[in-house]
């Protein structure tokens, strides 16, 4: 360890609210260390085109109730090629970084394990993901917010779904899982979730409607995860509308709104535990690993394993979404 003098810290991939405080949580756990940090803008982009900048313990003040991120994020397709990471490793001796952290989901830390493997560069990832889907923490950080504005918008809709007795799908994010939709359905108290994990046939839509809407209640919530696996909320909303023209239905897209707003005190606490968390595990000599949180533990994740497994779902919770919606 002792040859680490000065980190790199950069937000990749899609941004997610508590990347700042993450940020702030790194910089300063840093410094406090006698470590040099300096922030790389627009995730590996920067790291390529040398977009790099010192940062002291003012520059991380006032954020952590900030989404978004100040750093910035992008996608950069030019460190997907060994082209492009050896510019990346020159820009990062240039500026004398000898360890980075990088905040952001599975594509960002597989970049990182590949980076890490090719120059020797030890890594360590935080998971700053809304969808949650990554193996090995418990959750990650955006995720609580993002679920917290889901739950806003789907109160919303539900007055004016119980005012007109309507039907909504309501689309969340998810990228693949499903997470979101089937949380987010629980505490909205949503008649049903469609995630990609499980098949849902129309007419096992038709049936909880028939037993709900049609009895005893006067509006019916979806929640669909968005994924091509799903079809999205419009694909079911235009097969019940043709398979059950009596029904008035409408579908809703939550889309961006779910990546924006200030962070909750979950995701704050979250990103300040595996920020400073991530300075500790370089200190001890961790490389290459995801911090992470299992029942309120912090862990760590080798990369290999953060990515390549997939984090299971618990499908019991479809079965509460069922029982507590009749
Ligand atoms: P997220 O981190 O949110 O999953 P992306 O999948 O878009 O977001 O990945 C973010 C960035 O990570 C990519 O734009 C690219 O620069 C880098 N990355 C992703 N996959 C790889 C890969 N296989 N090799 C190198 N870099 C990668």
């Amino acid at each position: 360890m002792g040859a680490i003098k000065c980190i790199g810290i950069l937000t990749s991939g899609g941004d997610a609210p508590g990347m700042n405080a993450a940020i702030r949580a790194v910089t300063r756990a840093a410094i406090y260390n006698g470590l040099l940090v300096k922030g790389i803008y627009r995730g590996y982009k920067g790291l390529v085109t040398d977009e790099i900048t010192e940062f002291k313990s003012q520059n991380v003040s006032n954020i952590i109730q900030l989404g978004g991120t100040i750093l910035k994020t992008a996608r950069c397709k030019e460190f997907t090629t060994p082209e492009g990471r050896q510019a990346a490793y020159e820009n990062m001796k240039k500026e004398g970084i000898d360890a980075l952290i990088i905040i952001g989901g599975d594509g960002s830390l597989t970049g990182a394990r590949i980076f890490a493997q090719e120059f020797d560069v030890p890594c360590i990832g935080l998971p700053g993901t809304i969808d949650n889907d990554l193996y090995g923490t418990d959750t990650t950080i955006g995720y609580d917010t993002a679920l917290n504005t889901i739950l806003e918008a789907v109160d919303k809709i539900r007055d004016t779904a119980t005012s007109h007795e309507r039907l909504f799908f309501v689309e969340v994010m998810g990228r693949d899982a499903g997470f979101l939709a089937l949380n987010g359905a629980i505490a909205s108290g949503a008649e049903a979730a469609i995630i990609p994990e499980i098949s849902t046939e129309v007419d096992q839509l038709e049936e909880l409607i028939k037993n709900g809407f049609r009895k005893s209640k006067n509006s019916s919530i979806v929640i669909v995860a968005e994924s091509e696996l799903t079809g999205g909320a419009m694909h079911y909303a235009e097969r019940v509308k043709n398979e059950y023209p009596e029904y008035d239905v409408r579908v809703t897209i939550l889309g961006h709104v779910q990546r924006g707003g200030s962070p909750t005190a979950h995701d704050r606490i979250l990103a300040s535990r595996l920020g400073a968390a991530a300075i500790d595990a370089l200190m001890e000599g961790q490389r290459n690993v995801m911090i992470g949180i299992e029942n309120d533990e912090v862990v760590y994740v080798p990369f290999t394993k953060a990515i390549k497994n997939e984090k299971p779902i618990n499908k019991e919770l479809l079965n509460i979404v069922r029982e507590l919606s009749i």
